[in-house]
């Protein structure tokens, strides 16, 4: 069964801010390495408009309607210190969800065997009213409670292998027994949660990472954490944040990942996926902002998908 590559134009036309480090460039390096003859398999697919009715699923009713009554007609509009929306934000953001919510639609009703969501604004830090750490909505929370609301999974899991806690992902997810979130991280680092005591109700697990940590503490993580936590869930459904700066080379944090790490992780939660629901996979992504080191992560990540 096939992977399915979602992404749209306008997702490259977002901006936060002038020389922020979430930039265009990052999904045109993305397209670059997957536009590639290796990549002539994926079923390519524009990513459709979210429905407002996802997004308050996870988001305050007046927080999505002042976002999207907040974007300019022109230049850029900061909603904090590090966030801003340009006038394609809006769209893109709407894209973002829109592709990961077809995304759970079409694997979970057996068109395809997963999915990765190339867009951008990315969503893991997006808090129930608040917007931070360059995302707006928290694309991958408004998947997961697609999955349990639309196509009645019991049992949804994110795992959340970005350098950053994603502190909105488990903020929609800690009272909910029925949601997991695995994820590893450095710490100390933006935006300060995760550590390994948040354990929500048994359901939140949580590996900070030293900076300076590198592969075999990054594959530990997994091995001997968040894995096994996967396991006893017991998920019919699994979503991936899927950011890339946990890389070595990426300038806005610390750890030493390499390239072959975001393959090996990816392998292994794909295991997991093929135990418990039937590999039912689908990965969005969150960061990475040096360009090379992310199209290579994505790359791997990738193939991995496709099972090539
Ligand atoms: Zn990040």
């Amino acid at each position: 069964m096939s992977t399915i590559l979602y992404s749209h134009p306008v997702c490259q036309e977002h901006t936060n801010s002038p020389d922020h480090p979430e930039q265009p460039d990052r999904l045109r390096y993305i397209s670059n390495v997957l536009d590639g003859p290796s990549y002539f398999m994926l079923d390519r697919r524009d990513a459709p408009m979210g429905q407002i009715e996802d997004i308050t699923r996870v988001h305050d009713a007046r927080y999505v309607d002042d976002i999207l009554a907040s974007v300019p007609t022109r230049g850029n509009t900061l909603l904090g210190p590090d966030t801003g929306m340009s006038p394609a934000s809006g769209e893109a953001a709407l894209r973002a969800v829109g592709a990961i919510c077809e995304a759970v639609d079409v694997v979970l009703e057996g068109g395809a065997r997963n999915a990765f969501c190339s867009v951008r604004p990315p969503g893991h830090h997006a808090e129930y009213a608040e917007a931070m750490g360059f995302c707006l909505f928290n694309n991958i929370a408004i998947g997961a409670q697609r999955a349990r609301q639309v196509h009645g999974c019991k049992k949804v899991a994110a795992v959340d292998f970005d350098v950053h806690h994603g502190n909105g992902t488990q903020a929609a997810f800690q009272t909910e027994p029925s949601l997991f979130f695995g994820s590893s991280h450095q710490m100390p680092a933006f935006p300060g949660t995760g550590y390994a005591e948040e354990t929500g109700v048994g359901n939140i697990v949580n590996v900070p990472l030293a900076p300076g940590a590198g592969s075999e503490e990054f594959r530990r993580a997994y091995s001997d954490k968040i894995l096994p936590a996967l396991r006893a869930f017991e998920p019919d459904f699994i979503l991936i944040s899927a950011g890339f700066d946990a890389d070595a080379r990426d300038p806005l944090a610390q750890l030493r990942v390499k390239t072959p790490d975001f393959a090996w992780v990816t392998a292994e939660i794909l295991k997991v996926a093929d135990e418990f629901c039937s590999g039912k996979v689908v990965s969005t992504l969150e960061g990475g902002y040096d360009l090379d080191a992310l199209a290579a992560g994505v790359a791997v990540h990738m193939r991995e998908l496709m099972g090539i």
